[in-house]
């Protein structure tokens, strides 16, 4: 039996073994494939933001360009004739350009008397910016400012005018700062990414297109919003700002503000000066669908390894009840269902290895009569249902009693562990012989069984279980010897073998 355990736990544990093999082996992919998926969204995500980036500063930088072409002719066209009254010539040209796609278009004069708006000449005055523009060479462009009569945001551009060949003054062609942020817009950014033009030499910026967090045109500088910005790993904001000032192709930033995770990048515009187009996107609309594949990843992995543990109990279960089926099949006799010898032989042998727990105990050996003819008369199907039904009838005479088992052939054991008294016993033996008188065939025919039996009680008869064996066979034999069909207790027959022999010597 204990042979059959250790295979038994040999075989799962062998199995078991390959279970969580597996179930190691799914995890280490599951997590192979989610380093290998984070890695894959966040150069998506950095691939996907540059290639906005780029889209946008290519339209924007083209838009600067057409706008230097509109100063570039006015410089021109002004250059090429006289100006006798800047006055006037800044009347004129304010009528010829009223259809034109800008704001409005003004002139310095060589004393630095701005003409145009109210707005601009206070605005280009006292900001310095005549002064710079009257100083460059080539085209100029403000920075972006806002007006201090119409409160509007502008950026201004300036180009040098010549007169007979010399430096005279300047033309500005004033534009608001919408048409800008309008070019920065695109079409393909979802409502949660914001577009700033942000200097990162003064720290301001302004929004073009927001994520609802602040209306367009509103100013700001980043030290008003650094303080909200938690960088990931460590990467500071004055890093990536320093990035942006020194023109790095690194132009990406990661971190968290209130409680959103962001991808920021920025691109210089070519057309002015120091100012770059800032995007910030969170990164959940960047990653929505890789977050999802990532799911739908861990979610079939998941499903793999339940469904793993699944089967690996529903085959464990199946397993020991197999196991069970066979131990059950080793220990037991297959035509009549009770204990074989072996298994009868090692359970005796187990109980009294530890005889401290024995009671009072009998031992009895069966066999059926004249069990031969049986099968000679009726065949050897009868025979085995004979076999069948005195193991049934045995089994429930001792139920809860004792431990019946087929020794071979005709003979059982039976092992009463329950300190039963000798004549209970008897009733049972009666009791036995009764329902085997009445044993019937399959069909119904009635076939009637005697039997002998031998009996010895433990410690009273031995108190090892081979002579205890020993008695009950002698026992039995006596029976057999005396005629059959009854049982006796081996010290009535040690008593009966005793007197015969002295009545022999008398
Ligand atoms: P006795 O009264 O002395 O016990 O005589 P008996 O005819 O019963 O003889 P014994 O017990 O020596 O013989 C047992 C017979 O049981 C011998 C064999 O042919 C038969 N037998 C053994 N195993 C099986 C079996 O599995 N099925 C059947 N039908 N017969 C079996
Ligand atoms: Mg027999």
């Amino acid at each position: 039996m204990n042979e059959t355990n250790n295979g038994r736990k040999g075989k799962l544990s062998s199995n078991s073994r390959i279970y969580i093999v597996y179930l190691a082996f799914c995890i280490a992919v599951l997590i192979f494939s989610s380093v290998l998926m984070s890695r894959l969204i966040s150069s998506n995500t950095s691939s996907q933001i540059n290639n906005i980036l780029s889209l946008m500063s290519e339209k924007v930088n083209t838009s600067f360009e057409m706008m230097t072409n509109y100063i570039k002719q006015a410089s021109d066209m002004l250059s090429a004739r006289s100006i006798d009254s800047w006055e006037q010539c800044y009347d004129e040209l304010r009528r010829s350009t009223a259809d034109m796609p800008y704001e409005s278009i003004g002139l310095i004069a060589p004393d630095g008397t701005v003409y145009g708006t109210a707005g601009e000449k206070l605005d280009l005055e006292r900001r310095g910016f005549a002064r710079a523009a009257r100083r460059s060479r080539g085209i100029y462009i403000t920075e972006p400012y806002r007006s201090s009569v119409t409160g509007a945001n502008m950026i201004t551009m300036t180009a040098p005018v010549y007169q007979n060949g010399e430096r005279a003054g300047s033309v500005f062609i004033s534009y608001y700062l919408e048409t800008v942020q309008n070019l920065a817009y695109t079409n393909i950014l979802s409502e949660k990414t914001s577009v700033v033009l942000m200097n990162p030499f003064s720290g301001n910026f302004v929004t073009c297109s927001s994520d609802g967090t602040s209306p367009p045109g509103t100013w700001s500088n980043i030290r008003l919003t650094k303080a909200s910005i938690e960088p990931h790993r460590g990467y500071s904001y004055d890093h990536w700002i320093e990035k942006m000032r020194s023109k790095s192709p690194e132009n990406i930033i990661n971190f968290k503000q209130d409680g959103i995770n962001y991808t920021q990048a920025f691109v210089k515009i070519d057309g002015m000066e120091n100012w770059n187009i800032v995007i910030r996107i969170p990164m959940t609309e960047l990653s929505d669908t890789m977050q999802l594949f990532t799911l739908g990843i861990i979610t079939t992995a998941a499903i793999l390894v339940l469904a793993t543990l699944l089967v690996a109990a529903l085959v464990y279960t199946k397993e020991l009840r197999r196991s069970i089926d066979l131990q059950t099949l080793s220990d037991h006799d297959p035509l009549t269902k009770v204990m074989n010898r072996r298994a009868f032989e090692t359970r005796l042998d187990t109980m009294f290895l530890d005889k401290s727990q024995l009671g009072r105990c009998t031992f009895i050996f069966f066999d059926i009569d004249y069990f031969k003819d049986v099968n000679d008369t009726y065949g050897h199907d009868a025979g085995d249902t004979v076999l069948y039904k005195t193991a049934q009838i045995l089994s429930n005479a001792f139920e809860g009693t004792g431990i019946v088992a087929r020794i071979g052939g005709d003979e059982f054991n039976v092992f009463v562990y329950k300190p039963l008294d000798a004549s209970d016993i008897d009733n049972i033996m009666a009791q036995i012989r009764v329902q085997l008188k009445e044993l019937h065939l399959d069909g119904g025919r009635l076939l009637p069984i005697t039997f002998s039996s031998g009996l010895a009680i433990y410690p009273h008869d031995a108190s090892e279980l081979a002579e205890l064996k020993k008695c009950a066979d002698t026992a039995l034999y006596w029976v057999k010897d005396s005629g059959r069909n009854d049982h006796a207790w081996y010290m009535d027959t040690k008593e009966a073998a005793k007197n015969k022999a002295n009545n022999k010597k008398e």
